[in-house]
């Protein structure tokens, strides 16, 4: 109804939630406690509940709080680990917080925070908002070229996603710009058709101007699906069959259905020191290869998941970096409906 987040959650009441009852936890109304006792910070009587999207401050309990608000903060959150962000809390149970995130996914955190669930894929720090709202401001803005009117729906649109443009410079990597020779535009590559304009870069864990995320998550599909093509690549090299990133595709049914790429054997790194120095991969194409004007060689590999289910529409997928620092990198994603 308002597009938008509420402030507070007694602000659902009563057009949204009806009854008293859904803001108060059975356990906190059992110990007569409330989150906000425990945490000392935000808003009590209403609830027992710790809701953290509000547009107050950062209270001064946690780490000396800020003149930014909760909102920011956890949207700049989102930026690194997608819509698993605490956004509902319960402090109150003895053994655990509960957590229900911005997407709707309940789980528990052994103490008062929930971001060391998640120290596998994103250092616990960089999700500080000392160092979220640092980040923000070096956060880059790109321009890419408008996707073609006539592009068909099974060219995924990753417009919303991207955050690397064709022409750019990489940082650690000379002058060179690996992609500037990459045909652009709706351009085939090992025989299947893809809409190349800027790429999806995935890897926080290396320090650098730019910070991006671990992952991207809700890259829109909607659509029927036998196969899916992902052009793709890393901006760094890895230990041989690292696990460095996964899809993750969510079927109309609720399903999810992975797709892992190992280094090596699914996925390599795109600038290699001649243009013809890198073995090929045993489970994915060499989709195209190229020259840097250093004389470097480019590469680019496409991978093919297959949908087990493909009288199930997929809705989406996740593109998620796993172990280390390989920057996993994807380029587009393209549909094949066909037997
Ligand atoms: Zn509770």
């Amino acid at each position: 109804v308002h597009h938008d987040l509420p402030n507070e959650l007694g602000d659902l009441q009563p057009q949204f939630l009806s009854d008293n009852r859904y803001f108060v936890c059975p356990t906190a109304r059992r110990l007569g406690l409330t989150s906000a006792d425990l945490t000392e910070w935000g808003a009590s009587g209403q609830t027992t509940y710790d809701y953290e999207f509000g547009r107050n401050p950062i209270p001064k309990v946690m780490a000396g709080g800020s003149p930014s608000t909760m909102r920011e903060w956890k949207q700049l959150q989102m930026g690194l680990i997608g819509s698993d962000v605490a956004m509902v809390r319960c402090h109150t149970h003895e053994k655990a917080s509960l957590e229900l995130s911005f997407g709707g996914r309940i789980y528990e955190s052994a103490g008062l925070d929930w971001e060391p669930n998640f120290k596998d894929v994103v250092d616990p720090q960089d999700l500080t908002f000392g160092r979220c709202l640092a980040t923000f401001l070096v956060q880059k803005t790109i321009v890419l070229p408008k996707r073609a009117p006539t592009t068909t729906p099974d060219l995924i649109d990753l417009s919303e996603h991207y955050n690397l443009t064709l022409d750019e410079v990489w940082p650690g990597q000379g002058v060179s710009c690996p992609f500037a020779a990459l045909p652009s535009g709706i351009s085939e590559f090992a025989g299947t058709s893809f809409d190349v304009r800027g790429a999806v870069q995935l890897g926080a864990m290396r320090p650098g101007l730019v910070h991006y995320p671990v992952r991207v998550t809700g890259i829109k599909l909607g659509i029927l699906a036998r196969t899916i093509q992902l052009l793709v690549g890393t901006a760094h090299s890895a230990a041989p069959q690292a696990l460095v990133a996964e899809f993750v595709f969510h079927l109309a049914n609720g399903q999810q259905q992975p797709l892992q790429l190992h280094y090596g054997t699914d996925v390599s790194e795109c600038v290699v020191a001649l243009p013809n120095s890198s073995p090929p991969l045993e489970q994915a194409k060499l989709a195209w290869s190229g020259a840097t004007k250093q004389g470097k060689g480019v590469k680019l590999y496409q991978c093919c998941w297959t949908n087990p289910l493909p009288s199930q529409i997929v809705n989406s997928v996740d593109f998620v970096n796993r172990e280390g620092n390989a920057g996993p990198l994807l380029l587009a994603i393209s549909v094949g409906r066909g037997p």
